[in-house]
């Protein structure tokens, strides 16, 4: 973690090992996926773990399934019921949780009894599976680390998921950053600041409810006001940002312009709004307009937003907003 603004430190991504190509599967193959390597490779350093093959069960394995609760579900063996790897999973996914403390996010193999998000199958003692479960190793993991960002491969080829997941790594690697410069109530304060037009394009209502936590600053302790805050924020941006909510956004900070602007270059912001709206132009089109007038004009409050000045890295993978 080296800049303040996070362009020239790596960015670390935990992943499914299987995902990169390795042969960790129980049949010895891999799933590999070449959007993760080709396209977010370039600007992610992975961080591969499998945690079968970690606890100790070899390649190639006894597959193992997820049977009993959905809620509170076994990891056994399919063939041999009798073997239970469970707690050893859970184990696993708790120790990796403290040790990589240092990641910005975490893409699981989807359908895993291991790695699974979600919708994983849980098999009864008797009837049809539900897909309702989640992955052992995945689950301890996220309970250790829950505000960390996840997703699976396959949610990831949906665009408005995959900008979702790319900005909240982004905005928790920044967090990252703060933490390790030490947090204080000025830096928390600064770093709200500074994300508030990126909150406010996923929820207004959870943006006014951090102002107010954020306003507790010189009175609540730290950590604990800093543990509120993370949650809050992340759980806040895992809704998405859609093109009405950025819309107003874009209004908002044409309305800052306000007396700067004159009639045509309020006609020509508004026009680009409207055509982004529509689905008829970009973000970045009224985007590098707005900045254009702010460099003209500066506003101390606009300057440091991460919404009109992404980092260059997550301004590429998502495909230029
Ligand atoms: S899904 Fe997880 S446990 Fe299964 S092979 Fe891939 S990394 Fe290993």
């Amino acid at each position: 973690m080296t800049s303040s603004h996070g362009h020239d430190s790596r960015i670390r991504i935990g992943i499914s090992s299987c995902l990169l190509g390795q042969k960790v599967r129980y049949d010895g193959n891999h799933q590999h996926d070449s959007f993760l390597t080709g396209t977010l490779g370039r600007f992610f350093e992975w961080v591969p773990v499998c945690p079968e093959v970690a606890i100790g069960l070899g390649v190639p394995r006894p597959p193992i399934r997820l049977t009993g609760s959905p809620a509170k579900p076994r990891a056994v063996g399919i063939e041999d019921p009798d073997i239970d790897v469970t707690e050893k999973l859970a184990a696993y996914g708790r120790k990796q949780a403290r040790v990589l403390d240092d990641i910005s996010g975490y893409i699981f193999k989807s359908k895993s009894p291991s790695c699974g998000l979600e919708r994983v199958k849980v098999y009864p003692f008797a009837g049809a599976p539900a897909k309702r479960g989640r992955g052992i190793y995945a689950d301890a993991f996220l309970a250790a680390q829950p505000w960390l960002p996840a997703e699976e491969e396959g949610r990831l080829g949906d665009p408005r998921l995959r900008e979702n997941f790319i900005e909240r790594v982004f905005v928790y690697r920044r967090w990252q950053e703060l933490l390790a410069r030490g947090l204080t109530a000025g830096r928390l304060v600064e770093f709200h600041a500074r994300h508030k037009l990126t909150l406010m394009a996923h929820d207004v209502e959870a943006c006014r409810a951090l102002d107010r936590l954020v306003a507790q600053a010189g009175s609540r302790r730290p950590k604990a006001l800093a543990r509120d805050y993370i949650s809050r924020l992340m759980a806040a941006l895992q809704r998405p940002a859609t093109p009405a909510r950025h819309a107003k956004v874009l209004m908002h900070l044409v309305g800052r312009l306000k007396e700067n602007l004159n009639a045509a270059d309020k006609a020509e912001l508004l026009e680009l709004i409207h055509a982004y709206r529509r689905g008829e132009a970009l973000r970045l089109a009224p985007v590098t307009l707005l900045r254009h007038h702010f460099r003209r004009r500066p506003d101390r409050d606009i300057a440091g937003q991460t919404y009109l000045h992404p980092d260059p890295r997550e301004l590429r993978l998502r495909g230029g907003l």
